[in-house]
């Protein structure tokens, strides 16, 4: 069993951390938000004050954190990891960051000695709790197992994707795609609403045909449809606003930086945009559905509350 340092215990830390707990690991977590510390060490989780203290015999250290400049803080500096990490540690961050802050924790952990994977997750927090996450792996052959082997407890699907940076390129091309497919699904409920279509016939209806997708089966905007959707909660979020955002955004730089067209990705960002320009970064990303209805009201949708 292995003595496993994390930092980041939020949404996706805190279930994940239990998972190794329960497979006979050690885990020695930092976190600056109390309450996230205290939820982790309510399952076990080993809560100290520092990275240092977190990476005192660890094996493996895993980051688990909001945005690209938490991750870069975090490893470099007097206090990061890299500073106080052992020779050999294998390092893995399962994070959603750009192409270039996962290129330069690669190059600036193989400068320093320590093994680095890429290694961010799909699956959201459902998916960490019931550890059925997909784990995308990017690094050196003999790394990746290492990897794979540590992953287990968390994941319901480990893909190797190829070298460095190969796993969170192909996140953020995933995800892409997802914010794309969100906006063809709040389009279509929509107009099967306005064409007094019942809902769940016409859900059946696509999930049979050729308009069926994963954010169609899983998160289709009208409430009493599909359980998992934001729709029969307030369009409180599964997946955020400020998330998704992220996601969009990052997908365009890398689109921008090989001279790749995306014109339906910035549209998904634009929508996104709106949405935290009107405070609601907090809520469902499927609450873009706003902008198809005819005045701008949703059924499912109460602001107020
Ligand atoms: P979160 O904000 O809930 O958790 C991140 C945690 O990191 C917070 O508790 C925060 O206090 C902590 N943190 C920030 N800076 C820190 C520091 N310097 N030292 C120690 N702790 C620090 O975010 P999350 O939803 O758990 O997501 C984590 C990562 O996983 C993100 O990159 C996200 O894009 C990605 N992701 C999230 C989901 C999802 O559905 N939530 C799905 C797939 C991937």
């Amino acid at each position: 069993m292995s003595t496993i340092a994390w930092i980041g215990l939020g949404h996706m830390g805190l279930p994940m951390t239990a998972h190794l707990i329960a497979a006979g690991h050690t885990v020695r977590g930092v976190d600056l938000n109390p309450d996230a510390a205290a939820a982790a060490a309510a399952h076990g989780v080993t809560v100290v004050g520092s990275i240092a203290q977190a990476l005192v015999d660890a094996d493996a250290c895993v980051t688990s954190l909001p945005m690209p400049a938490h991750v870069r803080a975090v490893y470099d500096g007097p206090d990061g990891i890299w500073a106080h990490a052992r020779p050999g540690t294998l390092l893995l961050d399962t994070s959603t960051v750009d192409v270039d802050t996962s290129r330069w924790c690669h190059d600036r952990s193989d400068a320093a000695g320590f093994a680095f994977v890429d290694a961010p997750i799909s699956g959201g927090t459902a998916g960490a709790e019931a550890h059925t996450l997909t784990f995308m792996l990017g690094g050196r052959a003999e790394d990746l197992g290492r990897v794979k082997a540590l992953v287990e407890p968390m994941a319901g699907t480990v893909i190797a994707c190829g070298e460095a940076t190969a796993g969170i390129a192909a996140k953020l091309v995933n995800n892409m795609m997802l914010f794309i497919g969100v906006m063809a699904v709040a389009e279509g409920s929509q107009l099967a609403e306005q064409l007094g279509l019942d809902q769940q016939v016409f859900w059946k209806v696509v999930s049979a045909s050729s308009g069926s997708s994963w954010p169609q089966r899983t998160w289709y905007p009208v409430p009493g449809v599909v359980a998992t959707s934001a729709a029969d909660r307030n369009f409180d979020a599964t997946f955020s606003v400020d998330l998704a955002r992220k996601d969009c955004a990052l997908a365009l730089q890398a689109g921008e930086g090989v001279g790749v067209h995306l014109p339906a990705a910035a549209l998904a960002l634009s929508q996104l945009d709106l949405l935290v320009q009107e405070g609601l970064g907090h809520k469902d990303c499927t609450l873009v559905t706003r902008f198809a209805t005819p005045d701008g009201t949703l059924r499912g949708y109460h602001p107020s509350q």
